[in-house]
């Protein structure tokens, strides 16, 4: 083994057989060294969460006010739209920098980040699968001002299972026909446009990978009625709706890709958005741990601060094994992405770990903060509260486990 090792050593460093010192290809492996770059992101967010967010979390949890003014400030400071091409007028920033930008806001309210975040999902469809006028109009526009954009595939009678959506769009002419009804759109009231899938095949037999078609749509389409906003029992800062749409037409120009390619759209927007829903996740735990350990070493019981009794220095320990794991994974997600390889089994990792450790931790946030953490008066009721949605939207901690065990299973079959 150790020969062999060697070997692997002296052939790297052979001029010709690749091109760097065996010190360099060693320097190829794992980093956890953020660029100059990504630092410097970080360190900016991190600054706008404590002076931006923070300040207006509990107003935004209590009035469920949307958050329009940290959006304009976000915008205006080049925090938001980070993965926009640069031949748009974007930044291009990889998926890993966009997560570390992420857990910083999310670290300030996920209920604002979900606001932001629903704009990325949004716009993930036209930056996978938008052709350059796409890009330039819709992605464009939202470099421009400050606007948000939603994903809108959900409906009443389908969740989980996207095959089932309703929604149907017919083609006449040059225009399609949208009716249908979807369901739980965040950003659903304020958004500048949509991205939605649509039925396009009536036949039920047709695969789901034939029978949907994504669309851009506008919300100044006549039409397109959204719903009231719901209340919710976390994340109340950002808006949550179902929409109507009745006889709405969509220029065929407004189609990605082509009729039939939109559900291999809608899914693979995910692999994209998972890691930085999981970062959120992580910003979450990460305060729910920084809040719990200030409040330990304050609180004092039996005549010493909380956090010397080792039932609770031991629940921080947890809660730190959990946001350093969790914080690893979706490393590890949007590391995958950005090598240009599909991530899916890894983004659903990310996403479930995060999600499931999120809850954890901010439950016992909670217990340490005792009858104080029950009361709104504390930070941590709210982390609770805001912590359960990472569980249910973008799949489901459940389609999470189900499609980590069918890519690992595929892979174990095709060895
Ligand atoms: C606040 C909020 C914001 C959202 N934002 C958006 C958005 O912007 N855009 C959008 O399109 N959607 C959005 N959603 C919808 C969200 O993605 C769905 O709620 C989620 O995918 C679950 O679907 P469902 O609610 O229909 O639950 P269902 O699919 O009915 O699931 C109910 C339960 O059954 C379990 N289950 C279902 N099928 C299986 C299975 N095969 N195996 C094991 N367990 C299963 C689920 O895990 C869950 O526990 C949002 C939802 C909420 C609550």
């Amino acid at each position: 083994m150790a020969q062999l090792l060697r070997q692997i050593v002296r052939s790297t460093a052979l001029p010709g057989a690749r091109c760097f010192s065996s010190q360099a290809a060693e320097s190829l492996g794992p980093s956890f060294q953020l660029s100059e770059l990504q630092n410097d992101f970080q360190q900016a967010a991190r600054k706008f969460a404590r002076e931006e967010i923070i300040p207006v979390a509990a107003h935004h949890d209590r009035t469920g006010e949307y958050p329009w003014d940290i959006i304009k400030k976000a915008h205006s400071m080049g925090l938001m739209n980070l993965h926009i091409p640069k031949s748009v007028g974007g930044m291009e920033l990889n998926t890993l920098t966009t997560c570390i930008v992420a857990e910083e806001l999310a670290y300030g309210c996920t209920g604002i980040f979900t606001a932001l975040e629903a704009s990325t999902l949004g716009q993930t469809p036209v930056l996978i699968a938008g052709n350059p006028e796409q890009k330039k109009k819709y992605l464009g526009r939202l470099l421009e001002e400050p606007l948000v954009a939603a994903y809108a595939v959900t409906e009443p009678g389908a969740g989980s299972d996207v095959n089932g959506v309703k929604t149907r769009a017919e083609r006449k002419g040059d225009e399609y026909i949208l009716n249908g009804q979807k369901m739980w759109i965040t950003n659903g009231g304020v958004a500048n446009w949509y991205f939605v899938l649509a039925r396009t095949n009536p036949d039920p037999k047709v695969s789901a990978s034939k029978a949907f078609t994504g669309f851009i749509v506008e919300r100044d389409f006549p039409g397109v009625i959204p719903g009231r906003k719901e209340i919710n029992m976390g994340q109340r800062a950002s808006d949550t709706r179902g929409i109507t749409f009745e006889d709405v037409r969509i220029p065929k120009e407004n189609v990605l890709i082509g009729e039939g390619a939109g559900f291999k759209v809608a899914m693979g927007t995910f692999d994209k958005t998972r890691p930085p829903v999981a970062s959120g996740a992580v910003g979450l735990a990460q305060r729910c741990l920084d809040e719990a350990t200030k409040y330990s070493l304050e609180r004092k019981t039996f005549g010493v601060p909380i956090a010397h009794h080792q039932a609770v220095s031991f629940m921080l320990a947890d809660m730190a094994i959990g946001v350093e794991t969790a914080r690893l994974a979706y490393w590890r997600a949007a590391w995958e992405v950005d090598q240009g390889r599909r991530n899916t089994y890894y983004a659903s990792i990310a996403k479930a770990h995060a999600a499931d450790l999120a809850n954890k931790i901010a439950a016992d946030a909670v217990q340490i903060f005792g009858g104080n953490g029950f009361n709104s008066e504390y930070p941590v009721e709210k982390l609770m509260r805001d912590a359960k949605i990472y569980q249910i939207y973008e799949g489901t901690s459940q389609v999470q486990r189900l499609i980590i065990s069918r890519e690992m299973l595929a892979k174990q079959g095709t060895q």
